[in-house]
């Protein structure tokens, strides 16, 4: 049975696209089929993050329009068969597509792909409501940031209403030595306010935005970053294997203590 999952935060540049992107790819190297729909009209960049842009000839509007057949539309990565990419189209309003046109697009892809992975838009308008409209799952992104929080607690409180089954968190950009310290919430106290499961925590790493400007997933490099095998594994638990989750806390304690050993000559 294939998937239909929405990527979406309520807050703008949280990481809903490099999460998309990632995912996409993640999923697409243990052999499942994917396409990955821009649901950003307007300020699409998963087409960037991608390293696709070169390659966009229509897009989802073109496509409703009649002016191609969806297949035309799909954009096909290179590096990995198994993934491909909808374009939204640049340089238009957010008024240019509508749910039930979002649905349709969705059902023409549904049989032919295992994952459908929607990168939302940021807010809780029509661009969240047309990503939100065809999907049966859904993925929160948020930082560990009281604004990013609030935002994820209302989206999820709209996914719920939109009877979105199953949802899950994931929490990016954590900084340990912030959350030491207390200048930054936990991702236990997240989970208290949220009250959704965890799929992933992502450390937040130069690694992720230099990849991001070279428009390759950190999922596609050949040896794993800490951050691309943090996504792979939320890849394998999407897919229900049992992967316990990276401690950050724990690394960034042992750290401490082996600093301190050395201060102290020991
Ligand atoms: P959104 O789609 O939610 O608006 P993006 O995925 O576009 O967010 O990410 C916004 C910016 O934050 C990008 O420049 C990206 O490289 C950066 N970013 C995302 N996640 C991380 C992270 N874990 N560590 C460092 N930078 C990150
Ligand atoms: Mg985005």
């Amino acid at each position: 049975m294939n998937r239909i999952i929405v990527v979406t935060s309520g807050k703008g540049g949280v990481g809903k696209t490099t999460t998309t992107a990632n995912l996409g790819a993640a999923l697409a190297r243990l052999g499942k089929k994917v396409v990955l729909i821009d649901a950003d009209f307007g300020l699409r960049n998963l087409d960037l993050l991608l390293g696709l842009e070169q390659r966009i000839v229509y897009t989802a509007i073109d496509v409703l329009a009649d002016e191609c057949t969806i297949d035309k539309a799909l954009v096909k990565d290179k590096r990995l068969p198994n993934l491909v990419l909808l374009p939204a189209a640049q340089n238009r309003s957010k008024d240019a597509i509508n749910a039930e046109q979002m649905q349709s697009l969705v059902e023409e892809l549904k049989d032919k792909f295992d994952y459908i992975i929607i990168d939302c838009p940021a807010g809780i308008e029509a661009g969240f409501r047309n990503a939100v409209a065809p999907a049966q799952e859904a993925i929160i992104v948020t930082t560990p940031e009281m604004s990013a929080v609030r935002d994820a607690d209302r989206v999820i409180g709209l996914l719920e209403a939109e009877d979105i089954g199953k949802i899950s968190l994931i929490v990016n950009r954590l900084r340990p030595e912030m959350v030491q310290l207390n200048q930054m919430i936990s991702v236990e106290d997240i989970l208290d306010l949220l009250a959704v499961p965890l799929i992933g925590i992502l450390p937040d790493d130069q690694k992720i935005i230099i990849s991001t400007n070279k428009g390759e997933p950190l999922v596609m490099e050949e040896k794993l970053s800490v951050p691309g095998l943090a996504f792979q594994n939320i890849a394998r638990r999407l897919e229900g294997q049992d992967i316990p989750f990276l401690d950050f806390m724990a690394a960034h304690n042992s750290l401490l203590n082996r600093i301190r050993r050395r201060l102290l000559g020991g």
